[in-house]
């Protein structure tokens, strides 16, 4: 109900009771009067009756009094004309007070007005701190997710596991954090071997397609990285065709350069099946996950290259005895637990001490190296070439049958006899003896392997040297 008719309400239950109260003489009507002037003066007080509510109650107060006198005569005449003279002076009262009504209302107003301004304020911050604690928390999410990819990448020792580790946290983080579903991205890993780049790993692409069309592929990742060097770089929309139909499959693309002392040794490649896959605060969020993955691959690229060195010999490129021994070990459980032969080569090069005390260590040096030459340039990739010892190579042939193994080492042999090795101006006369044995119709183990293959070898040297002997 209104206000102002729930007042005019109460005010006219009030008048009858007074009207009752003074007909019945039940109080000195006198009192009655005076309560209805106080009534009166109450309403000018009112600031928030309107004025015709106002002059409403006014009209029946006056009126009442006039019922007290005339049809009743409740009330004495000099009552009447006291309450008269009472009635047009609160009336009077109203104007000065409706005056100051207005004014207070107008404060009020004000009041209101500014009230309405700091509410509209307070939300807005309110919704600002809101975004603003949205934003921490998102925050968070990142670094704590960052935290984990970084605890689970310090582990990694080697380029199949950093592929495996690194697919598994894309995956994670696409799915988490980007919205982006396992089979919308794709990447290639690229690393460098012996002053070449490779394909070290992928995710989402057909690994044949990849081999065919590597040198293509590896050149295409490479032409990009020269244009913009230096930290990760993104571009949203690829429009440009290559002559590699896989790679026009990709609609937009993150590079992540690996550097190690300001050399460039691998990029990350990582590939959007769709224009604009990743959204501005995703490439914040590769940026420093960019960091992590650069830091992991330069150990991983510097651990390889220690690792290689300790492997490898200084003098002549050529794998080290520990290595050989290891490579053995293992050629020879790979033939056990598939079947077949590993067949072992020994050779020693002959009067090498003559060489040495004729022309000199350098020169004796010299011809070391230009044989692990020979030998790299005579056997395949599956073949293990290593310096036994001082002047003596090994060569591993995994899946090598015993008669393969040794006409494959007499074209070696010969191929050594032919070669021009000459050191300062002087031509020199090298041969090797050979040794040839197989795993396992020649021996048991490994050790018995290399006996034999060396009981071969010093046959051949009895025998007048410069020969390939089988055990
Ligand atoms: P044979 O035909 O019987 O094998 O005669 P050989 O002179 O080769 O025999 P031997 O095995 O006794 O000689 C090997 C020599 O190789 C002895 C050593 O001084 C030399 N030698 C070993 N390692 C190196 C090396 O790294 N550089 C040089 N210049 N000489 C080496
Ligand atoms: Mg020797
Ligand atoms: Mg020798």
């Amino acid at each position: 109900m209104n206000k102002s008719i729930k007042f005019l309400l109460i005010y006219i239950i009030s008048c009858l009771i007074i009207f009752f109260t003074g007909f019945f003489k039940l109080i000195a009507p006198d009192y009655n009067l005076l309560v209805l002037v106080f009534g009166v003066f109450f309403i000018v007080l009112q600031k928030n009756l309107t004025k015709t509510l106002r002059k409403t109650i006014f009209l029946i107060t006056f009126f009442i009094t006039f019922i007290f006198y005339f049809p009743f005569k409740i009330i004495s005449f000099n009552i009447l004309c006291v309450s008269i003279i009472f009635f047009i002076s609160i009336y009077m009262l109203q104007y000065p007070f409706e005056l100051y009504n207005l004014k207070i209302s107008e404060n009020e107003k004000r009041l209101k007005a500014k009230e309405n301004i700091i509410n509209r304020i307070n939300t807005v911050s309110i919704k600002n701190l809101q975004k603003k604690d949205d934003d921490v928390e998102y925050e968070i999410k990142q670094i704590t997710s960052l935290y984990n990819t970084l605890k689970s990448l310090s582990f990694i020792l080697n380029i199949n596991e950093a592929k495996d580790i690194i697919t598994e946290i894309l995956i994670k983080i696409m799915n988490s954090h980007f919205n982006v579903k396992p089979d919308e991205f794709n990447f290639i890993l690229l690393f460098l071997r012996e002053k070449e780049f490779y394909i070290a790993g992928s995710y989402g692409f057909d690994d044949e397609i990849l081999k065919k069309n590597e040198k293509q592929i590896v050149s295409y990742i490479l032409r990009r990285i020269t244009k913009f060097p230096g930290e990760m770089f993104y571009i949203p929309e690829i429009k440009d065709e290559t002559s590699i139909n896989i790679l026009n499959f990709i609609k937009s693309i993150v590079y992540i350069p690996f550097y190690a002392q300001k050399n460039l040794f691998g990029v990350f490649f990582l590939c959007g099946m769709r224009p604009n896959l990743f959204e501005e605060k995703h490439i914040e969020y590769l940026k420093l996950l960019s960091n992590q993955i650069s830091m992991t691959m330069e150990k991983i690229y510097l651990y390889e290259e220690v690792d290689k060195l300790s492997k490898i010999d200084s003098l002549t490129g050529l794998y080290v005895h520990r290595f050989f021994q290891e490579k053995l070990e293992e050629e020879i459980n790979r033939a056990n637990r598939y079947g077949g032969s590993v067949s072992l080569v020994i050779g020693d090069v002959d009067f090498f001490k003559k060489i040495n005390d004729t022309h000199g260590h350098l020169a004796g040096d010299y011809i070391l190296k230009s044989i692990a030459f020979i030998l790299k340039n005579y056997t395949t990739q599956s073949d293990t070439v290593a310096r036994y010892g001082g002047e003596e190579f090994v060569i591993i042939m995994p899946e090598t049958v015993k008669d393969t193994a040794h006409m494959r080492a007499v074209k070696i042999r010969k191929a050594i006899e032919a070669y021009n090795f000459i050191y300062n101006n002087i031509p020199i006369k090298v041969t090797m003896s050979m040794g040839v044995a197989t795993y396992p119709v020649d021996a048991k183990s490994r050790r018995e392997l290399i006996e034999n293959a060396d009981k071969a070898l010093y046959r051949a040297k009895e025998e007048g040297r410069n020969r390939v002997l089988k055990f």
